[in-house]
This record gives C-alpha cells, structure tokens and sequence, in this order.
C-alpha cells in the first residue's frame, strides 16, 4: 500500500482476528486489505488449549472440514491446580460426550486462515507496520454495505454498534449471525 491508497476497510494485524475478519468481509465483497508487520509468519504463544467455541467459529468462518482436523488437536481435559492445592478438572461436557477442548496448532491455523482471507478475495501486504490510518469520506459503497446487510446507514448506527459490542463482551452475543439481528432489532424498535 502507499501513501493515497484507498480502501473500504484496512484491517491491521493477520493474526486470527484480522484474517477472520477480512475472510468475512470479503466474500460480503467488502474491499479488504489486512496489513501485517512481520514478513513471515513466526510462532506466537496461544491456543494451546481452547474451548469447542472457538471450533465452532472455526467452521462459521469458512473452514472446510480438513482444514479443522488439520488445525487441530482434540484434548478430553485441562486439569487447573492453585497454589494452595485445589484442583478443577476443565472438560466442557467432553465427559458427556459434548464436543472436545483442542489445542491449536498456530503454525497451521494462522496460515489456514491467511489462505482463506485471500481465497475469499481480502488482500494481505505483509511487512508493513501501520502507524497511522487517515479515515477518509465514504465513497458510497461503504453505504451500499450497510444496505446488503439491511442496517440503514446514518448517525444512529455507531451508537447501534457499540450496544452490539457491549452485548458480545458481556457474553450474550457470540456470532457475527446473532450481532446482525441484534442490530436490525435495535434499530427496528
Ligand atoms: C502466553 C500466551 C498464552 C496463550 N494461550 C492461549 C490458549 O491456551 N488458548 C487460547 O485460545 N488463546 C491463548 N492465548 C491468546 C491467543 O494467542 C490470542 O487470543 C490470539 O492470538 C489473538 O489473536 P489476534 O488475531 O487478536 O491477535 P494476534 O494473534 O496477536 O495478531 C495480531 C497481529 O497484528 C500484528 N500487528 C500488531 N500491530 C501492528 C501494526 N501496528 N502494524 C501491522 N501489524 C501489526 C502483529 O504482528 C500480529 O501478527 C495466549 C496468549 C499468550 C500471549
């Protein structure tokens, strides 16, 4: 990207998130560049252990079934032990026959979600470090955007976003399906 470029949304960062995200955006056909800093992807801590939720927002995103398995590694239990000795036994129901925790494997998951960014028509530069965004005037589609998603654009819909926003930090939101219709509620009341 250099300078005086435009685009409909820049996404910083290609970690999960950002190419979850742009995977989303794009196949909504939303032009989308994920800048990333490091040249190469490198090993980052995380996902060693994560919940069947995070599976199945795997599989929302767009993951076909080989590339879950291929990303994954199912783990029946966490055992969680304090300092003064008490202990927790972490299954998520897998006891009971519920889906299993996995552990991820970054070194697979991260590209996956990178091929899926870019097979979903998102651009990814890598190598360059953001240290300012200009957010420049809506060149209208941003608004046809609005539209396909049935949210009417206008000054009410930041306010509408933040309440969808406290809505998924408090938990009872968990799907970007669930946010839309929380959306189109707020704004239809
Ligand atoms: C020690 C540790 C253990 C963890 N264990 C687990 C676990 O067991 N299970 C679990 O589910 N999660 C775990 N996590 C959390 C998990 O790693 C994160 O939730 C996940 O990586 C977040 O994804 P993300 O895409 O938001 O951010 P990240 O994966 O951090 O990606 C952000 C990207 O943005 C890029 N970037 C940042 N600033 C700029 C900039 N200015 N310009 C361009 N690019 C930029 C970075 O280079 C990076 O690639 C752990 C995290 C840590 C640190």
């Amino acid at each position: 990207m250099t300078p005086g470029d435009v685009v409909d949304v820049a996404i910083v960062g290609a970690g999960p998130a950002g190419t979850t995200l742009a995977a989303a955006l794009a196949r909504r056909g939303v032009d989308v560049l994920v800048l990333e800093r490091s040249p190469a992807w490198h090993w980052r801590a995380g996902g060693v252990f994560a919940s069947p939720a995070a599976v199945a927002a795997l599989r929302r995103a767009g993951s076909s079934e080989a590339t879950v398995r291929a990303v994954t590694q199912p783990i029946p239990a966490m055992r969680l032990e304090t300092p003064a000795g008490t202990t927790v036994r972490l299954t998520y129901g897998a006891d009971a026959g519920r889906p299993m925790a996995v552990g991820f494997d970054r070194s697979a998951l991260d590209p996956a979600l990178e091929r899926l960014a870019i097979e979903s028509g998102a651009s990814i530069e890598r190598g360059s470090t953001v240290h300012a965004v200009r957010l420049g005037r809506s060149s209208g589609s941003g608004t046809r955007h609005l539209l396909d998603l049935g949210l009417p654009p206008g000054p009410r819909i930041g306010e509408v976003l933040k309440q969808v926003y406290e809505k998924q930090l408090d938990g009872e939101i968990t799907s970007v399906e669930e946010g839309l219709e929380e959306a189109k509620r707020i704004l239809t009341e």
